[in-house]
């Protein structure tokens, strides 16, 4: 994909595919007005809805819907755009489309409406993202985050820090010239000051960014334990609905199983691994190696245990997990990525449990439920949150992606930087060097400054007709 727009008009279908009351084929590009002259025979007045016939070349009546058209540059695209409007059905819509085609035009890549968008600036890449998002959020308050970058409450937050910044470098450069006459701008104290309250706001913007970026990508989670401890059951539990197969005998689930479902607002992508039980069966060890790729790349790793059968001691995870065959879980033990979960708690006297876990400090939490009898998953839903670092009524939120975050912590090391140099050697070229890095890394973020390889993979990942 190349940052240049080419000259094409694109068209694509803009409503879900299949049967519906109306379907949409929205076009863009230079070709429009022509098209417009021969399926309508007129052009529509600028933004105002005509009803019509759509003909196709022969003269014969395709449909008739609504047509509107917006001349460019004020359309979404801020080229010349037409719509029409049909009936649903998948027929007439490909006819139309193909009309379309004959008369010029040729199929949208995936986003590629956003992208022109985007290189006519009538949107930063955060907004165009946002749609995105917008149409792809799993929940409401995921849907009116995204709304909030869409309408550009975050570009704005990265415009007034990136203003800021080209402010001080503005005043630093100054003070690198003038240095010949004495006037010491970088030792009086104000510019380090000036600089610690920029990164005092980039704090809270990143601070943001992250409850955003949980928004959006949310936690991944991955369920391990011996084979029957209720892993399946505890899944279906936290889902609310069957979609692992229960059984009492050992090794059912032999693939891994992906779930998503969310825990106010924050999508948990949860994997079911395969017991991880040595096995000579082929099909059970590719499950056991895809098990084993997902611990590494889990955000929290939950151990389910049956507690009726047995209860490592909290000072001997480590050894439990060597003699269980587990050994792989160690790593993410060390790292404070692996909980532990007794399950089958219902089996258990009451008050019995484990009395060991009491006043030890394990070197992973503790949870206790019964997957069967629904208990204790209230508990687990404010663990997994609280892992994250997730509040669900943060107010204000925006959306954001995990390449914001990255771009977003990158600056702020320039800053920090920048900052040491400053107070340590006073040096005002290297302060400025990493001020215009800061501002670089920001930019990224808004598209002020992107590679095509950077658009191409944000694009590409958009739906067609978008
Ligand atoms: P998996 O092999 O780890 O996925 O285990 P399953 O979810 O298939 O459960 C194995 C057996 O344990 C089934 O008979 C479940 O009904 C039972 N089970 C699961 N959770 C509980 C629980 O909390 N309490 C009791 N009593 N039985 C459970």
């Amino acid at each position: 994909m190349s940052s240049l727009i080419d000259s094409d008009t694109i068209c694509a279908l803009a409503t879900p595919p299949g049967r519906g009351g109306v379907g949409i084929i929205r076009i863009s590009g230079p070709l429009c007005r022509t098209m417009a002259e021969k399926i309508l025979r007129r052009l529509p007045r600028p933004r105002y809805a005509v009803y019509s016939d759509f003909n196709d070349l022969s003269g014969a009546v395709v449909d008739s819907g609504i047509a509107l058209f917006f001349p460019g540059p004020d359309s979404f695209t801020g080229e010349d755009v037409l719509e029409l409007q049909a009936h649903g059905g998948y027929f007439v819509l490909e006819r139309l489309l193909n009309l379309v085609l004959e008369l010029g035009g040729r199929l949208a890549r995936p986003g590629e409406f956003s992208e022109r968008a985007f290189l006519n600036n009538k949107m930063d890449l955060t907004q165009a993202e946002a749609i995105a998002d917008l149409i792809d959020s799993c929940s409401a308050q995921a849907a009116r985050s995204a709304l909030r970058t869409l309408q550009g409450e975050f570009s704005n937050l990265i415009h007034n820090l990136v203003e800021e910044i080209t402010a001080l470098r503005v005043y630093i450069e100054a003070s690198i010239d003038f240095s010949e006459e004495d006037i010491d701008f970088l030792s009086a104290g104000k510019t380090s000051q000036r600089l610690s309250t920029i990164i005092a706001q980039l704090d809270g913007v990143i601070a943001q960014a992250k409850q955003g970026a949980i928004l959006k990508e949310g936690m991944s989670v991955v369920i391990a334990g011996k084979p029957n401890v209720g892993k399946s059951s505890l899944l279906n539990a936290l889902a609310g609905r069957e979609s692992a197969i229960v059984t009492d005998i050992a090794g059912t689930t032999r693939d891994i199983l992906h779930e998503q479902i969310g825990i106010d607002g924050m999508p948990l992508h949860i994997t079911d691994t395969a017991g991880l039980r040595n096995s000579t069966d082929p099909v059970e060890q590719e499950g056991i190696r895809r098990a084993l790729k997902a611990i590494s790349e889990a955000d929290r790793i939950l151990l389910i245990i049956d507690a009726a059968s047995e209860q490592p001691a909290p000072d001997q995870l480590a050894e439990y997990l060597h003699s269980t065959g587990f050994a792989q879980l160690e790593e993410p033990l060390k790292k404070g990525r692996l909980s532990l979960i007794f399950n089958k708690i219902d089996l258990l006297a009451p008050n019995s449990l484990p009395t060991s876990w009491q006043d030890k400090p394990a070197d992973a939490p503790l949870l206790a439920v019964s997957a069967k009898h629904q208990y204790g998953l209230q508990a687990l839903r404010e663990h997994l949150k609280q892992c994250m670092g997730y509040q669900a009524d943060a107010e204000g939120g925006f959306i954001a992606r995990s390449r914001h975050l990255e771009a977003l912590r990158k600056a702020r090391l320039e800053l920090a930087r920048g900052l040491e140099q400053l107070d340590r050697h006073q040096a005002g070229e290297l302060v400025a060097e990493d001020l215009r890095h800061a501002h670089q890394y920001l930019g990224e973020i808004t598209g002020e400054f992107s590679t095509d390889e950077l658009l191409g993979r944000i694009f590409s990942s958009f739906c067609v007709g978008k």
